[in-house]
């Protein structure tokens, strides 16, 4: 079996922004209880991880890490959780903060933490045949890792969970904290800038994202947000395993953030509704169907696609319930509808985990109309939770969800492919029909009740991976 480093910058149950930390918090866990690979992570020591973590945590080493001309002072701390081996990485400077990402500095921090990755790995009493490396925030670790080669014959994966992200620095920064020969500038920069997702693409001996359609779509520039050419150059190496969801964690019949615990019954689900309902202050109508969406606010979820069909829609006897934080367009705008339709709209303002579960719980259909889609998760926990999706078609979104043909009884959702707000209306308005029509609406709920997406399958085609690069150097050599 492979020994397989992951690094990351976020990880449930420590710390979570979104998906990617729900996709580090299982898909470890996945692969060691079925047996596909040893894996460790390591992480960054935030001072937002709570306490309780903290207290669990020992530590095992501390080391300079060199930045340019400085040396910042590293602390590597271990935790077992759950069967794995947890590696965290304290520095108070970069890391004891409000929050995890939006600082002016955050490329110099993840420099760092990039740096420090390398750096640890003498003292983690484990030799990774694999370095396998998520999202840009790592992505420099992946290009220190095949520059300096600190473990003989390490190989190193790249996943991409969201390119529109990437971490830009200013070129200068090479010469300021990198501490790297000129001569590798190259593999760094983009259009001027450094580019730590450039770098984790560029050096990486194979590249992964978290969806087949997406992997697909990033080679083209409606989704490559400006690396699509880098991609096409690196094809050969670059493919996408869909993510899973764990499905002890979600699932309706012991989540202890729910009301009424429930496998397949709809009266038990509208328990959760009703129950819902009286605490949001929605009128109590279990009937009524209710639609939610559950998300960051950004545009990439389709929210302009939303606003846009909100006020035609809310003239149905729907009810609509919108949990998220973000923008503050998006936020003002559902505030002004729950505001002015009182009867059948909510906007619930916050990252709240356990109310999250409950509108999972309480909702017949959830809305994800994105523009772009790496995997999404929203939407297979919302399976998990017999909850319809209506997406639409791109990403794993795709892949995941597919359109309900009331002649052939076939599909598990509803979908639309143009990022256009009228087919986006026709659709909630054609679930609303089926949602009414009882014989389709039992088919439809009888695919959705038969959707599975653990992470078992990803995790076998991730091992394939595993095994099939660290045979490379074999032959080789
Ligand atoms: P992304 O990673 O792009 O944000 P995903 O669908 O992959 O989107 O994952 C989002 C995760 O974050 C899901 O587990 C979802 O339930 C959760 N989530 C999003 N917004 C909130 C919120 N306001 N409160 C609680 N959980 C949220």
């Amino acid at each position: 079996m492979k020994n397989i480093l992951f690094t990351a910058s976020e990880c449930t149950p420590f710390i979570k922004t979104g998906g990617l930390a729900d996709v580090i918090g299982s898909l470890p866990q996945a692969l060691v209880k079925e047996n596909l690979a040893n894996v460790r992570v390591i992480l960054p020591k935030y001072g937002e991880i709570p306490d309780q973590w903290h207290e669990q945590m020992e530590e095992i080493a501390s080391f300079p890490v060199r930045i340019g001309w400085r040396n910042q002072g590293a602390k590597l701390f271990k935790l077992e959780h759950d069967a794995i081996t947890f590696y965290f990485i304290e520095n108070h400077h970069y890391f004891e903060r409000h929050g995890i990402y939006g600082y002016y500095d955050d490329g110099e921090r993840f420099v760092f933490y990039s740096k420090a990755v390398i750096e640890s790995l003498p003292y983690l009493d484990f030799v990774p045949d694999i370095l396998h490396a998520h999202d840009w925030q790592a992505g420099l670790a992946v290009a220190f890792a095949n520059i300096l080669q600190p473990v003989k014959n390490m190989k190193t994966i790249f996943t991409i969970h969201n390119i529109k992200y990437q971490g830009m620095l200013h070129y200068e920064a090479f010469d300021d904290l990198f501490n790297i020969p000129r001569e590798h500038f190259a593999g760094f920069e983009w259009n001027g800038m450094l580019n730590a997702m450039k770098s984790g693409i560029f050096h990486a001996d194979k590249i992964t994202t978290v969806s087949p359609t997406y992997a697909e779509e990033i080679k083209e520039p409606f989704y490559g947000e400006g690396l699509e050419s880098l991609l096409r150059d690196r094809q050969g190496d670059l493919s996408g395993i869909i993510n899973g969801i764990n499905t002890d964690d979600y699932n309706p019949m012991k989540d202890p953030y729910i009301h009424a615990n429930y496998q397949h019954s709809r009266v038990k689900k509208k328990e959760n509704k009703k129950k819902l309902q009286e605490m949001i202050g929605l009128p109590v109508k279990p009937d009524v169907p209710m639609y939610i969406a559950i998300s960051r606010f950004v545009e990439q979820k389709g929210f302009h696609l939303v606003e846009h069909i909100l006020h035609d829609f809310l003239q149905q006897d729907v009810q609509v319930v919108i949990l998220g934080t973000g923008e503050y367009e998006f936020e003002s705008s559902f505030s002004w509808f729950a505001q002015n339709f009182p009867e059948k709209m909510a906007t619930l303002l916050k990252f709240d985990e356990g109310l999250a579960r409950q509108l999972y719980a309480a909702a017949d259909f959830f809305l994800m109309p994105s523009k772009f889609e790496p995997c999404g998760l929203s939407q297979l926990i919302s399976l998990q939770y017999k909850t319809v999706p209506i997406v639409r078609e791109t990403g794993g979104l795709k892949d995941t969800v597919h359109p309900f043909n009331e002649f052939t009884g076939e599909g598990n959702g509803f979908s639309f492919q143009n990022y256009n707000a009228h087919e986006l209306l026709e659709q909630m308005e054609y679930s609303l029909k089926i949602y009414h029509s009882d014989k389709l609406w039992q088919t439809l709920l009888k695919n959705v009740n038969k959707s599975k997406f653990s992470w078992t399958d990803s995790a076998v085609q991730y091992a394939e991976l595993y095994k099939d690069l660290a045979a490379s150097h074999t032959e080789g050599e």
